[in-house]
């Protein structure tokens, strides 16, 4: 009884973080029919789901809108995209570099090879049809601009909408004789609804996490892991390091921001993208998270954080660039350093095409792997693993846009201060 009154009365990352500790043997217990569950977690990231594009949409043109000036808003939105642009080469930089030193596809056992390859080409043909739907950077590029706002709004497309509400937040401040601000008062009180909204839906957060992590343990198991244990440890090491190295340098050297109190902070996020594998689906925490435990003001956590789960993915630019030296060393290929280089342009563009929703890695994976000739059925080799590997690299994803967050503010003079810690 105490046990359960000490866990109701509990921090809610503490709950959540329960919530995936039990779903690990429940997942193990139950094997496949852990399936029978995951509606539970199905409706806990619909529910999400449902509060994103409003939430992005409001907030994105209530904060350029009280950005104020159209200067302010250049200088916040260059520097949040030259701090997103310079971590990405630099993740893939490291994931290149460890997975040349630690060559974790020089010894695989070519009988894992074979099996691999065979037990996961169906998998891969279907992520290789999608990803020969996949946009070219230059549509990317040309498809931010909508044609039709209310259907990029139905149709939950993030760069279109982070576009138009850009747009329509300089244009707002322009109409003469402040009538536009009966529109800016509607849409706050709505971005301010769907904030309350994120406070309710997380109440049920520890259940939607454990049959979450059941589902992921009951589908894969141990066993594929073992086999590629030593891939997997490669991208993990490349993902920590970077987490615990870059941003914490950084959120220091930037903001004076000790690295522990950023990442306490940051908990719930990060609980929640390793459980939804999905920045977007994260974003509505991640605001809640800068704002209140890191000091994050509105405006600028409303403007930089969807930015970033659209099109700043550093865990994902890593992982790929792991992945395309591990492919390659299986098939006996050697990259050059031009390669390699093209490697960290292409990954660094791949990761704006990628949407922060799961397994889009993959996908976007095919776009490097094209650019220096690495072959793509390659792709069935990690795809066992990839499902616990995208939960882990979107944790890093959604850290990434929060420490731009706080570089932005502190750079900008507005970050709080606050006087109890998270
Ligand atoms: N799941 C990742 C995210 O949402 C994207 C990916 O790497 O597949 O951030």
């Amino acid at each position: 009884m105490n046990i359960v009154k000490s866990f109701m009365k509990a921090p809610l990352h503490t709950k959540i973080f329960v919530g995936l500790i039990l779903g690990i043997p429940a997942g193990l217990i139950l094997g496949p029919r852990a399936e029978t569950i995951k509606p539970v977690g199905d409706i806990f990231i619909r529910l999400i789901w449902m509060i994103v594009v409003p939430l992005v949409f409001s907030s994105i043109f209530v904060g350029t809108a009280s950005l104020g000036d159209l200067r302010k808003l250049g200088r916040i939105g260059a520097k949040t995209i030259v701090y997103y642009l310079v971590t990405t080469a630099v993740a893939i930089t490291i994931g290149l570099a460890i997975a040349n030193v630690a060559k974790p596809g020089a010894g695989l056992n070519p009988e894992v090879k074979a099996q691999l390859l065979q037990s996961y080409q169906g998998e891969a043909m279907k992520d290789l049809s999608l990803a020969k739907q996949a946009p070219r950077v230059i549509d990317v590029l040309t498809g931010i601009v909508p044609k039709n706002p209310i259907g990029s709004l139905a149709a939950g497309d993030m760069l279109q909408i982070i576009f138009f509400a850009i747009m329509l937040g300089v244009a707002v401040t322009m109409v003469p004789g402040g009538k536009g601000k009966i529109l800016i008062d509607f849409f706050e009180a709505l971005s301010d609804a769907m904030t309350l909204m994120v406070h309710i839906v997380m109440k049920i957060a520890p259940i939607g996490v454990f049959v979450l992590i059941a589902a992921v343990v009951g589908q894969f198991g141990a066993k594929i892991l073992l086999n590629l244990l030593k891939y997997a440890l490669v991208v993990l090491a490349g993902l920590a390091i970077h987490m615990g190295a870059i941003y914490s340098l950084a959120v220091w050297a930037f903001a004076r921001m000790s690295p522990l109190f950023f990442f306490k902070g940051m908990r719930p996020a990060q609980l929640i993208a390793f459980s939804t594998s999905s920045s977007n689906a994260t974003l509505p925490v991640n605001i809640q998270c800068a704002e209140e435990n890191l000091g994050v003001p509105k405006d600028i956590a409303s403007f930089v954080l969807p930015l970033g789960a659209t099109i700043n993915m550093d865990g994902t630019a890593l992982y790929q660039g792991v992945a395309a030296v591990f492919i390659a060393q299986v098939y006996g290929i050697a990259l050059t350093i031009p390669d390699q280089l093209t490697i960290v342009l292409m990954a660094t563009l791949s990761s704006i095409a990628t949407a922060g929703v799961p397994s889009v890695g993959i996908i976007t994976l095919t776009m490097v792997l094209t650019s220096v000739g690495i072959p793509l059925e390659g792709i069935a080799l990690i795809l066992g693993v990839d499902r616990i590997l995208d939960m882990c690299r979107t944790i890093v994803n959604v850290t990434g846009d929060a420490s731009a967050a706080v570089i932005v503010a502190a750079t900008e003079g507005t970050l709080r201060r606050p006087e109890k810690s998270a």
